[in-house]
Formats: C-alpha cells, sequence, structure tokens
C-alpha cells in the first residue's frame, strides 16, 4: 500500500505514552520511520480497567504483529445482550464481526513490549511549547528542552499542547458519571463471553468479559461533573444506587477490589484543524469521545496507522501528511463523537417518553440497522483514498 519513501532525517516525537502514543510508536517502527516518545509518567502502564476493541483496530494491531498476543491476553465477545436489571433477556444479538476486551494494562505491556527502551523517555512532563513552521521546541518540567522537526501530540483529552495551541477547543461535559470496576467473579454460564447492555430509568449497568476469569462491569448515572466518592463507602453507595438490580451484578460491584469514578466528557465536534505547523495531534487529544461506543482507544489506533502512513508516504512534507491524515480521519471520527453523545443522552434523558423510545429502538430495531452501525466502526476502506 505504502510508496517507500522514508527520508525521514529526524525521529518524529510523540508525547504521551497511552493507547494513541504507543500505537503510533509500533506503527512507526512498522514502516521503519525512527521516533522518540515521551510520557510524564515514571512508567508505561494503565491504571483504568478494562477496554473493548473492536475488528477496525485489531486488523490493524494484527498488521504490527500483536494480534495474536491480545487474542491470548483478551476475551472474545461473541453476543451482545440487552436484558432488564433482573438480566430477563429483552434482546440478543450475535457479534459477527471480531471484538475483543482485554485488561488495559495487559494491552498496555503488549504495545510497549517491543518497542526499544532507548526511544522511551519517562517521567517527562510536558510544561510549554513554542512552535514555528519547521520546528517546535518542547520545554519539560525537569528544566530540559528538545527541538523537534515534527511532533505527535497523543497527550489525552486534557492535552497541554492542544490547550496552547488550539485554545478555543474546550471539554465538554454531558453530565454523566461512570463508575467501573473489576471482578473475579462471572456472571452465569448464559452470559459467557457476552456483553451486557442494562438500562433502567436513568441508570446503566455494562458487563464485559476481559479474560477466562475476571469480569469488568461498568456502572453510568446523570450526575454534575467534579463529584469525588469517599474509597470507603463508593461499593455500598453503588450497591444502594442499583439496590433493585439482579443479585450477580451487585455481587460484581461487591467483589471489586477498586472502584475508579470519570465524569464522562469530549471535545465537541466543532470544526477545528488537527494540526499547527509542526505539530499534530492524535487520538483523545484533538477528538475525544464519550465511552457509549467504547470507540476512543480504538479510533486512537486507527489515527496512529493512518498518520505513520502518510508520514512514510509524504516523508519531511509534514504539512502534506498531516492534510492527508486529517482528511481521511475526520470524518469518521466526527460521526462517532456525535453518535456516542447522542446515545449517552438517550440513555440518561430526563423525559421517560424519549428515554423509552429510544430504548425500544434499540431493543426492537431490526438487526441490518445495528449492523449497519458496526459495519461502519469495522470501515477501513477509507485508508484505500491514502
Ligand atoms: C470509562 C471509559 C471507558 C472506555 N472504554 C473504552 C472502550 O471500551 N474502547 C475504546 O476504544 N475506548 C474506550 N475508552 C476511551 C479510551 O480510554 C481513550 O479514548 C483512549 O485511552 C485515548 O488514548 P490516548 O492515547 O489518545 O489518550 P490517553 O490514554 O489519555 O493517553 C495520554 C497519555 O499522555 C500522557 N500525558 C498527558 N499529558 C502529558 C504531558 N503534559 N507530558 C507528557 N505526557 C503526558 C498521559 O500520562 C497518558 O499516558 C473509554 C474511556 C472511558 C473514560
Amino acid at each position: 500500500m505504502a510508496t517507500a519513501k522514508k527520508n525521514h532525517t529526524t525521529p518524529i516525537t510523540i508525547i504521551g505514552g497511552g493507547i494513541g502514543g504507543l500505537s503510533l510508536a509500533n506503527t512507526l517502527a512498522h514502516f521503519n520511520i525512527q521516533f522518540q516518545l515521551y510520557e510524564q509518567a515514571p512508567e508505561l502502564t494503565d491504571v483504568g480497567a478494562g477496554i473493548g476493541l473492536s475488528e477496525a483496530p485489531l486488523k490493524i494491531l494484527d498488521k504490527l504483529g500483536l494480534g495474536s498476543d491480545i487474542g491470548k491476553a483478551g476475551a472474545i465477545v461473541r453476543h451482545v445482550y440487552m436484558p432488564d436489571k433482573q438480566l430477563k433477556i429483552r434482546r440478543k444479538l450475535s457479534v459477527s464481526s471480531e471484538t475483543i476486551c482485554i485488561h488495559r494494562a495487559r494491552l498496555i505491556d503488549i504495545l510497549k513490549n517491543r518497542l526499544p527502551e532507548s526511544c522511551i523517555h519517562l517521567s517527562k512532563k510536558v510544561t510549554g511549547i513554542d512552535v514555528s513552521k519547521s520546528e517546535s521546541t518542547i520545554t519539560f518540567n525537569d528544566g530540559s528542552r528538545i527541538s523537534t522537526a515534527c511532533t505527535v501530540a497523543a497527550d489525552g483529552i486534557h492535552s497541554v499542547i492542544r490547550r496552547k495551541l488550539l485554545p478555543h477547543i474546550r471539554v465538554r461535559y454531558i453530565n454523566q458519571t461512570i463508575w467501573r470496576g473489576i471482578s473475579d467473579l462471572a456472571l452465569p454460564e448464559l452470559f459467557k463471553n457476552s456483553f451486557l447492555e442494562i438500562w433502567d430509568q436513568r441508570l446503566r449497568f455494562l458487563v464485559i468479559p476481559l479474560d477466562d476469569v475476571q469480569t469488568l462491569w461498568l456502572a453510568a448515572k446523570p450526575e454534575l461533573p467534579g463529584g469525588k466518592d469517599d474509597p470507603k463507602t463508593v461499593r455500598e453507595d453503588l450497591l444502594y444506587l442499583y439496590r433493585d438490580f439482579h443479585p450477580a451484578l451487585k455481587d460484581l460491584i461487591r467483589s471489586s477490589k477498586n472502584v475508579l469514578r470519570n465524569d464522562m466528557n469530549d471535545l465537541g465536534t466543532k470544526k477545528r484543524p488537527w494540526y499547527v505547523n509542526s505539530v499534530v495531534f492524535l487520538g483523545d487529544s484533538i477528538h475525544a469521545t464519550t465511552p457509549n461506543l467504547a470507540q476512543g482507544g480504538c479510533q486512537a489506533i486507527e489515527d496512529a496507522w493512518c498518520l505513520a502512513f502518510c508520514l512514510d508516504k509524504h516523508g519531511t512534507d509534514y504539512q502534506k501528511a498531516f492534510q492527508a491524515y486529517q482528511n481521511v480521519r475526520e470524518s469518521k471520527v466526527m460521526n462517532i463523537v456525535k453518535t456516542s453523545w447522542v446515545f449517552g443522552k438517550a440513555a440518561h434523558s430526563k423525559n421517560p417518553l424519549f428515554h423509552y423510545g429510544y430504548r425500544s429502538i434499540l431493543t426492537h430495531a431490526p438487526e441490518f440497522f445495528l449492523r449497519r452501525q458496526e459495519s461502519f466502526l469495522n470501515d477501513l476502506s477509507y485508508l484505500q483514498k491514502l
């Protein structure tokens, strides 16, 4: 697919060692393009719980030679169930494309394992950046500086670099909060290898297998951003909130060692440049999405493949590479951000009629309608435009 034009004279600088930054490091290595990655944390890991990967990113990870490790470390999802809170099944769908759920720390391990240690710089927090057409000067918290011809900002939704270069893009809160945890308990055998999506009033509860032993659960409800949990009582508080739910679901909450909390947010869908001079953005730093469609990480992986491909094709003509990357990625990603936002609004709507209507669509919509969404997410044919 690529026309080999590896005339990069200096390494690409990647800021951020999350799913996006590490995927890019792997794809650049695949295209034989040198890189240096800078991460603020003292080690590469993810404290989050689990993550679902759909077919498109799995195909990319497979091209990178990581598919079999991901397959071994995660769990395949074969069915989607939409039961009520007592686990009475309202709808069952077979998953027609490959979908794997995996513990985030394991995914990060797989992504980092093949990268040369000499290219990874930890405890390097970016505190400032000055940018011109030909280079950026990046300042770190330890006072050190680097100058680089091409910088990829993969530093997440609260990106320092985006706030400096594109200050008009703001984090948008949907006023919903999500809790998640990992349990060593499994649901009844019927739900093995299944994803469960449960809506009741304005509460949502999701269950996803992580491997043969562990189960990930997520609980979401309307809530103003900025709230904090008391770690001593968070499980009891959630058990009270979900008190009418099936005991097997409450056991998942009860048995989880850690419970994480996140406000749901995104960066909206207003048109924006994905690059400024010698800096290009990737993943959550430019198109964070609410987690309703479980696509943020998947899209960061697709970004990584596409950007590396463009850098390979256009060599040091960075502006051309960045524009080509934005041209092919923007429409799919923005569609996902929009759909995910609407899905979240519907799931937790105050208006019972709206909520009921949307739930009915989900439980009664003809299968082809849901399949269409699935094939849109799995589509990689846009890469042929490159
Ligand atoms: C509850 C929840 C569930 C989700 N479930 C899914 C799912 O099932 N499937 C899916 O695909 N996505 C899911 N997502 C979304 C997914 O987690 C994100 O989209 C993905 O992690 C984005 O990757 P990223 O590399 O762009 O950003 P991040 O993962 O945020 O990584 C950014 C990295 O940059 C580093 N960094 C930040 N600032 C600096 C700095 N100043 N200097 C140096 N380094 C810095 C950070 O330490 C971090 O390592 C979910 C999100 C949430 C909140």
